[in-house]
């Protein structure tokens, strides 16, 4: 594991975004970078967009994301991304011509995950999803490096 001598800590990895603003989203990919460092590039580059975009979501719609999670499940190689914040209601799926200014939101999430959703509890909600790389069962992309 090249995780520990990171900073990033053990998974699951969990950030807290309690109080940041939109300008921590820089911060929030490289922490997810630092933390999937193992992951084949491919990989790893459609989690950070989704990760990015579930926070982004966050910052705009919401007053903002409480945290975010990420777990690695290695056989087949999934990561599960979950964004969490204080409010209800689901993110809206809509067409690239509302999404004028910050471009793909949902959509995107939609296009990259293999699934997605929205679980609702006392404090707000967890917006996840989770995302294969395809390689075959009983394997990690990792190893493929
Ligand atoms: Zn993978």
């Amino acid at each position: 594991m090249t995780a520990s001598a990171s900073g990033a800590g053990d998974p699951p990895w969990v950030l807290d975004l309690e109080g940041t603003g939109v300008s921590a989203l820089p911060r929030v990919r490289a922490w997810a970078g630092k933390s999937l460092g193992h992951l084949s590039p491919d990989h790893l580059a459609d989690v950070l967009m989704v990760v990015e975009e579930l926070a982004s979501n966050a910052y705009e719609h919401t007053s903002g994301p409480s945290c975010a999670r990420l777990t690695v499940l290695p056989r087949p190689c999934v990561v599960v991304i979950e964004v969490e914040d204080p409010e209800h209601g689901r993110p809206e799926v809509r067409p690239p011509d509302f999404e004028r200014a910050r471009g793909r939101g949902m959509l995107l999430v939609d296009r990259l995950a293999d699934d997605w959703g929205v679980h609702e509890h006392s404090g707000g909600k967890t917006v996840w999803a989770r995302l294969g790389c395809g390689v075959p069962a009983r394997e990690s992309c990792e190893s493929s490096r």
